[in-house]
């Protein structure tokens, strides 16, 4: 059991998170998630309209009494969505942890807040991560360059970005980006973090509800089968190193802009992807963490393996080394 600030403010057994997917973030991983002990969220706008998340929260009701959260990320899309219709749709099922992600939260905190609604921010650079704290999140989501999906334009990696923000910020902070395994959740504590998010790692688990060839591809990739897209647009995100997304850095590189590549880069196409297991039909997210997964386990079994593992590193490991580095010992 390892306990910290996060397990002790969101009453979860492990401090592992399942981040919010678009198109990934449904009941079915929510629940396995959060029945197994970590904190799961459904993404909100992977829902057509707010009343549709509201029938999804109570679905996930159904397969779990655990505590689990929504995920609402804004960004810019190219259907413009309702965000305070989902906020309301939030508020309105009784959810009490939302996770925000993409754009300062300020505007839909207070609201949250009055519902007694927890809130993390996920944000991508220290100073967003103080703002979000000034502004009053109850807990930081830091995302480093390595993550799936919007990793923002700094390009800091984890080794530097996790210190540097602890250094600074005072709330809970949750590690993200390149997490998969024991090894990521120790060093996360480690970097001055409560506890870890990994959002491709749970794609390729038994609960994910998206096909099996997605699962398949993410265990056959490494850490070098990621694309970068929409640099240009200052909107970069990472996604799986497929044709489509080498056609867009093209037609980025072509000086085209978000009306030409848009329609190829839809998540309406992505979607058809993680439905039909059409690997080449559109864009998907996928993190540098493909280089640490292989396999495909239950969530209860991954969740276990990876507790199991850092309690034996934390405990064998790192305090063996300290144990024999006293005094009196001579260096090697
Ligand atoms: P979508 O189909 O509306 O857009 C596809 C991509 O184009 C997205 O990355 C979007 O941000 C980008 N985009 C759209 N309009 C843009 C514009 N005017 N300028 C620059 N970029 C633009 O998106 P979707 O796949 O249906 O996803 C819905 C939302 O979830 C989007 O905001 C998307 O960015 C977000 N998302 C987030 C993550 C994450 O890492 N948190 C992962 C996947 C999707």
């Amino acid at each position: 059991m390892i306990r910290t600030r996060l397990t002790e403010m969101f009453g979860v057994q492990h401090p592992i998170v399942q981040g919010g997917m678009q198109w990934v973030g449904r009941a079915e991983l929510t629940a396995a998630v959060a029945n197994a002990g970590a904190l799961g969220f459904l993404t909100a706008l992977t829902q057509p309209t707010p009343e549709a998340l509201v029938k999804e929260v109570a679905r996930c009701r159904e397969m779990t009494d655990k505590p689990f959260g929504v995920n609402l990320t804004i960004l810019p899309t190219l259907v413009p969505r309702p965000y305070d219709g989902y906020i309301d749709a939030i508020i309105g099922s009784g959810i009490k942890i939302v996770e925000t992600a993409g754009n300062n939260p300020k505007p839909y905190l207070p609201k949250l807040k009055a519902a007694g609604v927890k809130i993390i921010h996920k944000c991508t650079s220290v100073r967003h991560g103080l703002s979000a704290e000034k502004a009053g999140v109850d807990c930081i989501s830091m995302d480093g360059f390595e993550c799936a999906g919007h990793p923002g334009e700094d390009d800091i990696p984890n080794l530097v970005l996790l210190p540097a923000a602890a250094s600074v910020i005072k709330i809970p902070m949750i590690a993200s980006g390149g997490f998969a395994d024991a090894r990521g959740l120790v060093a996360a504590l480690a970097l001055g973090c409560d506890g870890m998010n990994m959002g491709t790692r749970f794609m390729a688990t038994k609960e994910a509800p998206i096909h099996q060839n997605v699962k398949e591809a993410i265990v056959a990739a490494d850490e070098r089968s990621t694309a970068l897209i929409l640099r240009s647009l200052r909107n970069t995100s990472r996604v799986f190193g497929n044709s489509v997304a080498k056609r867009a850095v093209e037609m980025e590189r072509e000086g085209k802009g978000i009306a030409e590549i848009g329609p190829i880069v839809a998540g309406a196409r992505g979607r058809v992807v993680y439905e039909t297991g059409e690997l080449e039909h559109g864009i998907w997210s996928a993190g540098t963490s493909m280089g640490l997964i292989g396999d495909i386990p239950a969530c209860r079994e991954l969740i276990d393996r990876i507790v199991a593992e850092a309690e034996a590193i934390i405990k064998e490991r790192l305090a063996g080394m300290a144990a024999r580095s006293g005094p009196g010992v001579a260096a090697p």
